[in-house]
């Protein structure tokens, strides 16, 4: 007999976990509170523009985010560099490029690192210091969550100021925090994987199509072909035990689904409030793992301002800008013969998240016209802001120990999402490992159940979650509960 597996969630972690399941014979129903798929990636509607929530870059090193586009057929709609190539501008208009060579890393970034005209010798110097000393560094090094990036760089010598800018945008993009507060084990993690491990493994990639047509849409239609059941406006208020022991999903709308299998891939703050009490180690905390914001301004010029199809910027209140005018004409938004519309992402944009909307306009407009002196000129056709006050947890010290693996203390029950230990922070590959992972724990779950000859009709009646409650109380908490469910299984036998 299929066995039915229910996914709560309908993000990147939870399409992923759906399409693995879907694609290894379970029957899976998906749900989602929102009217769209996509979690955290999606589009909206903005002043007469389709915009995305906020800018999405990825690296070419995020192999499982690259798999998950491929599998739903979206990897057309994704533009990938066949080689870094980054121009950083600085007010007046200046350009440096950061560039990769073909060489075996970390040989691949010395031409650049002697050719970027915005760091001064010493600062060279540093910069090498530094990657070189992270390369010898384990990301998975538990002690390295001890401190953070910044206060490990203070205590490497003299500080420099150029060197210090670069890794300020390095880890605000990918980390979505300020070096001082990011974790340095999730810095290691980065720098390692992206710069040091592969020669292309830092090339970016980022959508040509808004994201609710890259990841919603093309997403539910390749889930629906493999018969996956998509409810979406549909809310889940709590996850407890049936009669027979297995998983029972109560939603909103006050209907209650039975399923053999369950898995959890919502925020960790839904989560936290959502599993059984007890269900992963350290519940009661995971809100502590808290949120960081990331704001965004979209503006669509009357005429073509910047040339570069992204770039980088230092020293001013812009980190990043990005001509997206493909994916607004793809959305079939206004559009006028020759305008540019520009993203301009700002992560960890806590002075800035709660300002009025022309409050920020009027801040970044003037910004963005000192780095693009042809956008002084030009006519703002349209402005807004998106802002997304929790994009992203908090990637700090001590965040590694609230992050839990895809196993739960329950029998058929598992979690997924961005926030679970996958050793990435919070990203689109975090978000789809994790629902891969999630997918091989509940195979591997379904698998040892059909070896004992259990079929979702033939269960045991012992209460597998309250098994598992007993199991909770025993004080040996375990950060996988791989073995918490070992113990489970051994109390439910012993129990039946
Ligand atoms: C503005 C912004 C910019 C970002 N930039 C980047 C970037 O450049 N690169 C990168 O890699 N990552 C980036 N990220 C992070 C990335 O988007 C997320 O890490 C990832 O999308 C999280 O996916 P997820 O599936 O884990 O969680 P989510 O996307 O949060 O999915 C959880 C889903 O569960 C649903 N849900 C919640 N509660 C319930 C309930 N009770 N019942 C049913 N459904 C429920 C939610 O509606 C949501 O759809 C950015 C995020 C934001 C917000």
């Amino acid at each position: 007999m299929t066995a039915r597996v229910i996914v709560v969630g309908g993000g990147l972690a939870g399409m992923a976990a759906a399409l693995e399941l879907a694609e290894r014979g379970s029957q899976v129903t998906l749900l989602e509170m929102r009217p769209m798929f996509g979690g955290m990636t999606r589009s909206l509607e903005k002043e007469g523009m389709l915009v995305d929530n906020g800018q999405h870059v990825f690296m070419k090193c995020c192999s499982a985010y690259i798999d998950f586009l491929r599998r739903i057929g979206s990897l057309d709609g994704v533009y990938l560099q066949d080689r870094l190539e980054i121009p950083v501008v600085r007010p007046g208009g200046r350009v440096s490029w950061i560039r990769r060579d073909s060489l075996h890393p970390p040989l691949h970034l010395l031409r650049t690192l002697f050719q970027y005209s915005y760091l001064d010798w010493r600062g060279k110097l540093k910069v090498a210091q530094v990657m070189s000393s992270l390369s010898r560094m384990d990301p998975s090094d538990k002690s390295l969550d001890d401190h953070s990036f910044g206060s490990w760089l203070s205590a490497r010598g003299k500080e420099n100021n150029s060197a210090n800018s670069l890794f300020d945008l390095l880890v605000r993009s990918t980390l979505n925090l300020p070096p001082e507060e990011a974790s340095l084990q999730m810095v290691t993690k980065v720098v390692r994987t992206g710069f040091l491990s592969q020669v292309d493994g830092a090339d970016l990639g980022w959508s040509n199509l808004p994201l609710s047509e890259l990841h919603g849409r093309r997403a539910a239609r390749a889930l629906m072909s493999r018969d996956v059941e998509m409810l979406a406006s549909t809310k889940v208020n709590s996850i407890e035990a049936g009669a027979g022991g297995e998983p029972v999903v109560n939603l909103a709308n006050g209907r209650s689904e039975k399923a053999d299998s369950v898995v959890v891939a919502v925020d960790h703050r839904t989560a936290q409030r959502l599993l059984p009490r007890g269900a992963i180690y350290g519940q009661e905390r995971l809100s502590s793992l808290g949120t960081s914001p990331i704001l965004s301004v979209h503006v669509l010029y009357d005429r073509k301002v910047m040339d570069y199809p992204f770039m980088a910027s230092l020293d001013t209140s812009i980190q990043w800008v990005f001509d997206r005018s493909a994916s607004l004409e793809v959305a079939g938004s206004t559009t006028v013969p020759g305008a540019q519309y520009l993203t301009i992402p700002i992560s960890a944009a806590y002075p800035l998240i709660s300002k009025r909307t022309n409050s920020i306009i009027s801040k970044v407009l003037p910004a963005l016209e000192a780095l693009l002196p042809r956008a002084s000129r030009a006519v703002v056709l349209r402005a807004t802001v998106t802002r997304e006050a929790a994009a992203t947890f908090r990637a700090s010290p001590r965040s590694a120990e609230l992050r839990p693996g895809s196993t739960t203390r329950f029998e058929g029950l598992f979690v997924a999402g961005a926030w679970c230990d996958t050793g990435w922070p919070a990203t689109m590959e975090g978000a789809v490992r994790s629902g891969f992972a999630a997918a091989s724990a509940v195979a591997k779950f379904l698998g040892s159940r059909h070896e004992e000859g259990l079929s979702p009709s033939d269960e045991p009646s012992t209460d597998a979650l309250a098994v598992g409650n007993l199991a909770a109380g025993n004080g040996s908490e375990e950060k996988s509960c791989q073995g918490g469910q070992a113990r489970q299984k051994t109390k439910l036998k012993e129990s039946a």
